[in-house]
């Protein structure tokens, strides 16, 4: 899948989740709650592709998602690469093959998204405003990347990182204390599981069980079989994948903010 694709997929399970969660659980959350989780699991399903890193002193390469912030989050890119390759080889069996490249290894496996999203939370938890602050400019970069794709490459880098930044202090000045501090965590953990999965159906093996061995492999790949499987980056994806998702997202959307506003348009009557 391409990022566009993994970016609104995020928000599509995001909205869909938050919608089902109201309509039989009565969970409400803010419109400002809801578009901040939106936002960051859109971002939270680009972040398993920083580990595809390009060539940092040339500016050059690397997934949509390492160029978001320039030639930083290329280098962050290279970091993350070169760790899950580490990662790889302290942990590959016999018949695990060699590798020149960590890409689509630790980042996509479910202990990533459960660390991910065990951290996120904590580092919000310890450090409150401050972390909440820095994890929403890293992940609102992340989704403009993904969603605005065509825009944010007439943009440049710097300018998604400003609208980034201001859109992450906003959120921090209004968002209330103890309720929203969780829900990031969650919302970057189930964004990164969503990205494996997308990665899966479209053919590409993601080593979704490790670290269960299975005849002398830690890394299988596992992927749809090739005629089920959609083809990354095919017609499929582009139009029929990414008109339904985005289909979802906006009539998740209109469930969750009609209910209110049909309200307070009676009180008004
Ligand atoms: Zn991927």
């Amino acid at each position: 899948m391409m990022g566009p694709s993994h970016a609104l997929s995020g928000a599509a399970v995001w909205l869909s989740g938050s919608w089902a969660l109201q309509h039989f659980y009565d969970y409400e959350q803010s419109p400002l709650a809801l578009a901040v989780g939106t936002a960051v699991c859109a971002g939270g399903a680009l972040l398993p592709d920083l580990d595809l890193s390009g060539k940092v002193t040339r500016n050059q390469g690397g997934a949509t998602v390492a160029r978001t912030f320039g030639v930083f989050s290329l280098f962050i890119a290279e970091v993350v690469e070169k760790v899950s390759l580490g990662v790889y080889y302290a942990t590959k069996l016999s018949r695990d093959p060699k590798r020149s490249n960590g890409h689509r290894t630790l980042t996509h496996t479910i202990p990533f998204t459960v660390l991910v999203g065990w951290g996120t939370t904590t580092l919000c938890a310890r450090y409150g405003k401050w972390a909440v602050i820095g994890i929403l400019f890293f992940m609102i970069g992340l989704a403009l990347r993904g969603l605005f794709d065509e825009w944010a490459e007439r943009a440049g880098w710097v300018i998604v990182t400003l609208v980034s930044a201001g859109a992450a202090s906003f959120t921090a000045a209004n968002l209330p204390g103890d309720r929203g501090y969780p829900m990031i965590g969650l919302a970057v953990g189930v964004g990164c599981f969503v990205h494996i999965i997308g990665d899966m159906i479209t053919r590409a093996g993601v080593p979704i069980l490790w670290p269960i061995p299975i005849k002398r492999r830690m890394w299988t790949p596992i992927s749809l079989p090739d005629s089920i499987a959609l083809r990354a980056g095919g017609k499929t994806e582009i139009v029929v994948v990414r008109t339904a998702l985005t289909v979802v997202s906006v009539l998740a959307a209109v469930g969750l903010v009609a209910p209110s506003v049909l309200q307070k348009f009676n009180l008004d009557l």
